[in-house]
């Protein structure tokens, strides 16, 4: 090539590489600095929280259990794992401390039982999976997931769910595995009230761009025999979709259920195109609060942004992607 022509061809070459740069036309190679590659978020239930009634010993333990679960969570999204996987295993993690109301030292019915809710949800397929009013299941996330992938139904309750998870090779337990001596005294004490939140729940995003959510809980202290909360309720408890977003909500269930609180924020996002974090406020501020449903959702949409929305004076919760570095808050204040 002659001289003047390759100096030419040279400057082509950088004036149309840099206008592709200004008019932002995609290259193969670019990198959306503001889309994450994976991200995660979790809570480990809403509610009365506050400092003068936490121990600092307690506060540190709970800290360091919350990063615990997003470490096991992050790790399998690192990896190249599946959001479905992160969430299973994140949540293993919380509903084996007896810290959270969830598996191991899930709350008291009316009867003195635990009697635990899970559900888990996967964005792309939409397929969802549910068990209720468990007893013997080591892990009902476990549980919620095999019924999802392993049987035709959605949901699937008491004594049915823990035979159909004996049957799938599930860890099987005696109640007294969920006993735990502080959640005792608290129903001692609540006998006649319904007032503990608790519940832990991890919304997980993939390199794949694919979300999955899921939220395990023993419900309400109290609460009547048989009664179901809106965890296991898909659309109120939790709920995933790619298009829009991931959501595991923590609360008094009654109030979810009876406003779809999942499913609201998504809806909100896919037919008025607000932004997730909007969406979460107008529907967790602007309408649970006024009516006294008290509580808060964690979310991560497409993009990997993320929200821990709450109206309660806590939420024990954290978050962490491939761009920002990992967040844990209990009270109100540390918004
Ligand atoms: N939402 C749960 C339920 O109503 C309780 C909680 O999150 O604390 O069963």
């Amino acid at each position: 090539m002659k001289k003047p022509i390759l100096i030419f061809a040279i400057l082509a070459i950088t004036i149309f590489s840099s206008a592709c740069r200004n008019v932002g036309i995609p290259k193969e190679t670019s990198v959306d600095v503001s889309k994450a590659e994976w991200a995660i978020v979790i809570h480990g239930g809403a509610g009365t929280i506050k400092r003068e009634f936490m121990t600092a010993e307690k506060d540190s333990l709970y800290r360091a259990k919350l990063a615990e679960a997003l470490s096991v969570g992050s790790e399998i999204l690192k990896n190249g794992g599946t959001s479905m996987d992160a969430v299973e295993q994140t949540i293993h993690v919380m509903e084996e401390s007896p810290l959270f109301n969830a598996g191991k030292g899930a709350v008291f019915n009316e009867r003195g039982q635990n009697e635990m809710d899970a559900a888990i949800m996967n964005g792309e397929t939409h397929a969802a999976g549910a068990v209720v009013n468990v007893h013997t299941i080591k892990s009902p996330i476990s549980a919620a997931r095999a019924v999802m992938e392993k049987s035709a139904h959605v949901m699937l309750t008491g004594e049915g769910a823990e035979i159909f998870a004996e049957k799938q090779g599930l860890e099987i337990v005696t109640p007294e595995y969920f006993f735990d001596q502080a959640r005792w005294e608290s129903f001692q004490k609540a006998k006649d009230k319904i007032d503990k939140h608790g519940t832990v729940g991890c919304v997980a995003l993939d390199k794949k761009g694919n979300i999955s959510a899921g939220t395990s809980t023993g419900g309400m202290t109290m609460k009547m025999y048989g009664r179901v909360g809106d965890v296991p309720v898909i659309g109120a408890g939790t709920y995933a979709d790619n298009a829009t977003c991931g959501i595991s909500a923590t609360g008094h269930g009654e109030y979810f259920i009876r406003n779809v609180v999942a499913y609201d924020v998504a809806a909100l996002m896919k037919y008025k195109g607000m932004s997730l974090e909007n969406a979460a406020n107008e529907v967790i501020i602007n309408k649970l609060k006024p009516i006294g449903g008290s509580g808060g959702i964690i979310g991560l949409d497409a993009e990997g942004n993320t929200i821990m929305t709450f109206n309660s004076e806590g939420m024990f919760r954290g978050t962490v992607s491939s761009n920002t570095k990992m967040v844990i808050g209990i009270y109100e204040d540390e918004k």
